[in-house]
């Protein structure tokens, strides 16, 4: 089955029971026994849901996984993955990692003794140089955010495996319309399904699929014992949002290429970092793993005050955080999603403060370059 008629056909689709082509949204608690601990599947809706479970099956037949679960948000799913760990565990990260992972690591878990480092994945021998005897895991996140770097999964899933360590993709950014990280060799994948999987700006949530099925028990066990869920009603939309998914993508690449040649014949743009243009360092990697480059742009324009001029300008692109959505967003990392990073961190990765982040959206192209025109002209 091919990628799109996947996102329609994938999963459980529909209910045998009444021949409603979509799956019904079960809003309930608990489930009656025929006897005590005689079930029909269900018990309890932290345990397992229909709806969710539809859901779950759909992202692990999209990623290619042995099981697939789903949570409250990106945070809730990324967190649940580290619960697979112990105290003393020491994990590898990327380092321009999406700033509400980074906080999870240096200001909660670190105080149940989970250890991170955190460096460049892009450069493969970083990860080699990094791994400690108490090392367990690779988490890589490809394309970054916001600079866009790229890891090489299959290359570093290996150096990963030959190490005994898990190897951990955030491939919220490609989404897995473009991008299978399971079948580049990685342990585990997640996705804030905040983002393009939900795609119009209207749910939280996050999904993990794993590669194999003692991975899948032991996730469901901290899923079940932890209860970060997905309720029925978010499940749903979700669902709803896969259909389009594809065409979403295509749409959402179309007009960033678009944007990202407009921006290139712009004096005031002093750098643009796109996975998808060839002077990209790490271009023939992301061609390599990926179908398809996404939706995501960012752009030096030099100094703070010109991007905040830029961000006033603008009529179609929204200031927000998030990203995915059908409507374009727009935002300074250094003033909104990076800012929980300091400073001088900041610094070092090269996320300044004149660096804006575009996410395209939906709209035609044609607005959005000449809104993208007299903003920068200013
Ligand atoms: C948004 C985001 C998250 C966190 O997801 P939430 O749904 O906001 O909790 C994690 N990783 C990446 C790459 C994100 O963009």
């Amino acid at each position: 089955m091919k990628k799109k008629t996947q996102l329609i056909h994938g999963g459980i689709s529909g209910d045998e029971k009444t021949g409603a082509v979509s799956v019904p949204i079960f809003q309930v608690s608990t489930y009656k026994q025929d006897g005590p601990g005689s079930h029909r599947g269900y018990e309890y809706s932290r345990t397992g849901n229909p709806t969710r479970f539809a859901l779950e099956e759909l992202i692990k037949e999209l990623e290619d996984g042995k099981r697939g679960f789903a949570f409250g948000s990106g945070m809730a799913a990324i967190t649940a993955v580290m619960m697979l760990f112990s105290q003393g565990d020491h994990i590898l990260l990327t380092d321009d990692i999406y700033g509400g992972s980074f906080r999870v690591m240096t200001k909660v878990l670190n105080r149940f003794g989970l250890e991170a480092t955190f460096i460049d994945t892009s450069d493969l021998s970083n990860i080699q140089k990094a791994i400690q005897p108490n090392t367990k895991a690779l988490y890589i996140e490809t394309p970054t955010n916001p600079l866009l770097k790229i890891t090489d999964i299959e290359a570093a899933s290996k150096i990963a495996k030959d190490n005994g360590l898990l190897t951990i993709v955030d491939n919220t950014f490609s989404t897995p319309y473009w991008q299978n990280p399971i079948s580049l060799g990685a342990d585990i994948v997640l996705h804030s399904a905040t983002k393009y999987i939900g795609g119009h700006s209207d749910v939280v949530a996050g999904l993990v699929v794993v590669g194999d099925e003692k991975l899948g028990e032991d996730l469901h066990f901290v899923q079940n014992s932890t209860g970060g869920i997905l309720g029925p009603q978010d499940s749903w939309l979700l669902m709803r949002g896969i259909k389009t998914l594809g065409i979403r993508m295509e749409e959402h690449e179309e007009n960033t290429r678009k944007i990202v040649e407009f921006l290139s014949t712009q004096k005031a743009v002093t750098k643009i970092y796109y996975p998808g243009i060839e002077t990209h360092p790490n271009h023939a990697i992301a061609k390599k793993q990926s179908r398809g480059f996404g939706g995501m742009i960012s752009f030096d324009v030099g100094s703070a005050e010109k991007a905040a001029e830029v961000l006033k300008r603008v009529k179609y692109f929204t200031i927000a955080e998030s990203l995915g959505a059908v409507e374009s967003l727009i935002s300074i990392p250094a003033l909104m999603t990076h800012a929980s990073i300091p400073q001088e961190r900041r610094a070092e990765l090269g996320i300044t403060d004149g660096l804006i982040r575009v996410s395209v959206g939906l709209e035609d192209a044609e607005d959005l370059i000449e809104d993208l025109e007299q903003a920068l002209r200013g």
